[in-house]
């Protein structure tokens, strides 16, 4: 932070980030997504603001030359698979993803090749390299209704997400195979402390993303993608919720249903750890310095991004 101010003292970064970010926009025809995980200047900044599914549909259709894709480097490959043409910027390159890292390519190459009768369903968070070995894209807002569009008699492999992958199961009654890959962040909420709040605040609902283990979901009264769980507590009689998935996504549950209260739900230990520390690498510093000198820009050979176009196509024609 002190850096930072440092910084714009000493005439690096402009003292108006918010007006020269417009600016840049302007001159470079760009447009600025933005994941729910972002920090709230990012998200306050955007141009779109959504989930996994939201975003690959807003990169979809944007008409911008330039996309600026504040989140992580899954999702930035994800828009530059469907826009081949235009220069993808990711204000931190390092923003990874401890999920789809948990699934190395050649390890699941060779995991698909020995069960080659298999479809292969992989959920968003993976990267294009494995979107490139996959028959289907999900997300969370779509899995079980892309599961429930396979034939029954047709074995699945579901990839990296095993907690997603459980519950899709629970949800469909399918059994699949699934990638044993997780989230450092969903995996880290500590049961024993939801129980605590649910004690101290009896009136809050508690809400999961899918992908906390089956030990949390079963104290959530509703489970949803983080769209899905945006568009729950403004409909809700709830006035108290306890929210289990990246706590980044407060900003916007106090934006759209204010006079509401959040709770993010805690991790086992005394730590940040609930918050995702590769989003978090993205500031708005970076984020002007990357359309300023337009870089870092997400690259992929033209083999693997057609590779992984066709199950992105697949995804958003069987999603409608
Ligand atoms: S919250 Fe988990 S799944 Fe989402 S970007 Fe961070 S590490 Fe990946």
């Amino acid at each position: 932070m002190f850096t930072t101010k440092l910084a714009r003292l000493q005439g690096t970064l402009p003292l108006d980030l918010f007006a020269a970010i417009e600016d840049l926009k302007t001159e470079l025809n760009a447009v600025i997504l933005a994941h729910y995980y972002q920090d709230p200047d990012i998200q306050d900044i955007a141009d779109f603001i959504g989930d996994s599914l939201q975003l690959a549909r807003a990169a979809a259709q944007t008409n911008a030359d330039v996309i600026v894709f504040a989140g992580v480097h899954f999702m930035a490959e994800t828009a530059k698979i469907l826009n081949p043409d235009k220069l993808v910027l990711l204000p931190d390159l390092n923003a990874g993803c401890s999920l789809a890292d948990s699934c190395p390519p050649d390890q699941f190459a060779a995991f698909k090749a020995a069960h080659p009768d298999h479809l292969v369903i992989s959920y968003i968070n993976c990267s294009a390299e494995i979107k490139a070995m996959s028959d289907i894209i999900c997300t969370s807002s779509n899995a079980v209704k892309i599961v429930q569009q396979i034939p029954k008699e047709q074995p699945i492999i579901f990839a990296p997400d095993r907690n997603l992958g459980r519950y899709v199961m629970q949800q469909t009654g399918r059994d699949m195979l699934l990638w044993q890959g997780s989230c450092v962040v969903h995996e880290t909420f500590s049961e024993r402390k939801i129980v605590e709040l649910k004690t101290t605040h009896p009136e809050a609902e508690a809400i999961a993303h899918p992908e906390c283990e089956t030990s949390v979901l079963r104290h959530a009264s509703y489970i949803g993608s983080t769209a899905a769980l945006l568009n729950y507590c403004q409909k809700s009689p709830s006035h108290e919720f306890i929210v289990a998935t990246e706590p980044g996504i407060i900003h916007q549950m106090q934006k759209l249903a204010p006079g509401k209260h959040f709770i993010p739900a805690p991790p086992e230990n005394n730590c940040n750890c609930n918050e995702c520390p590769f989003m978090r690498l993205n500031t708005l510093e970076k984020l002007y310095l990357a359309m300023k000198n337009r870089t870092p820009e997400i690259t992929m050979s033209e083999d693997i991004r057609l590779a992984a176009l066709k199950p992105m196509q697949r995804m958003l024609e069987m999603s409608v």
